[in-house]
C-alpha cells in the first residue's frame, strides 16, 4: 500500500472534524514529502531534533505537532515553528514555550498531556496536578500560548475495554477542566488520542485528533 492510499483510506473513515496528524517520527523526509503531496499538512514527531532536521527540508505550510517527551531546555529548537506541543506536563515546561514563544512573537498552541494509562512507562499530568497549573498565579501571565485541549495515550493492550476506560476517562477530564477553567474561551476544545492500533475506539469516545503513523507510513 502507498502513503496517498492509506491516507485517503484514513480520510473516507474518519469524520471531517476531526484532525489527522501523520506521525512522520523514524521516517525520512521524502516519504513525508508523498504525504504532503497527497495533501497531508498535519504532521506529528516525538524528538526534537528529528524535528528540527526535518521542518526546513519541508514545505512551510506544514502544521508541525510536537507528541514527545519535552524537555524545558529544548523548547527554544522548536518554538520558531512548532504549530502545537501536545505533550505539555509541566508548569515548568509551560513557562518556557511562554517564553520562547514570546522571543519569537508567536503564540503556541499547547495540550496538556493527561496521564490516563496503567503503563508507569507513560507520561502525563493527573487531573490535581493539570488543576494546579491552571490555577497558578504564574499561569494567568502566560500571554504566548494558548491550552487548546487535552492529549492521552491508552495503554498497550489487545484489551478493548481497558483502552475504551481510558480514552473515556481523558474525555471525562476534557470536560472537568472546561467547565472548572475554560468555560468562556473556545480555544479549549480539542482532545488528542488514538493510534493506529485504537483510533476507532477513540473516535467513538470523542477525540478530536488523532495521531496516526504506522497505519499511513507502514511499519519500520
Ligand atoms: C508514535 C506515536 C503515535 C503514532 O503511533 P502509531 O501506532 O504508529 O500510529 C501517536 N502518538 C504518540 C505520542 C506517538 O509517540
Amino acid at each position: 500500500m502507498h502513503i496517498k492510499d492509506n491516507l485517503e483510506a484514513l480520510y473516507r473513515e474518519i469524520p471531517p472534524c476531526v484532525k489527522i496528524v501523520a506521525v512522520s517520527k523514524t521516517h525520512p523526509v521524502e516519504r513525508i514529502r508523498e504525504a504532503y503531496e497527497a495533501g497531508q499538512r498535519l504532521f506529528g514527531e516525538n524528538k526534537v531534533q528529528e524535528m528540527t532536521a526535518k521542518q526546513p527540508l519541508l514545505p512551510d505550510d506544514i502544521s508541525w505537532h510536537f507528541i514527545g517527551h519535552l524537555q524545558s531546555n529544548k523548547v527554544k529548537y522548536i518554538a520558531p515553528f512548532v504549530s502545537m506541543i501536545q505533550s505539555v506536563d509541566s508548569l515548568k515546561l509551560l513557562a518556557e514555550i511562554d517564553k520562547e514563544a514570546k522571543r519569537n512573537n508567536r503564540v503556541i498552541d499547547c495540550l496538556l498531556e493527561m496521564f490516563i494509562a496503567s503503563e508507569e512507562t507513560k507520561f502525563g499530568l493527573d487531573p490535581d496536578e493539570a488543576r494546579a497549573i491552571l490555577s497558578s498565579p504564574a499561569f494567568s501571565t502566560f500571554k504566548n500560548i494558548r491550552i487548546a485541549g487535552v492529549m492521552g495515550m491508552a495503554t498497550f493492550t489487545p484489551d478493548e475495554r481497558r483502552v475504551r476506560k481510558e480514552f473515556r476517562l481523558l474525555t471525562h477530564c476534557f470536560y472537568a477542566l472546561q467547565s472548572e477553567f475554560f468555560s468562556h474561551d473556545k480555544c479549549f476544545h480539542e482532545i488528542s488520542m488514538g493510534m493506529s492500533g485504537d483510533y476507532k475506539i477513540a473516535l467513538e469516545e470523542g477525540s478530536t485528533i488523532v495521531r496516526i503513523g504506522t497505519a499511513i507510513f507502514g511499519g519500520k
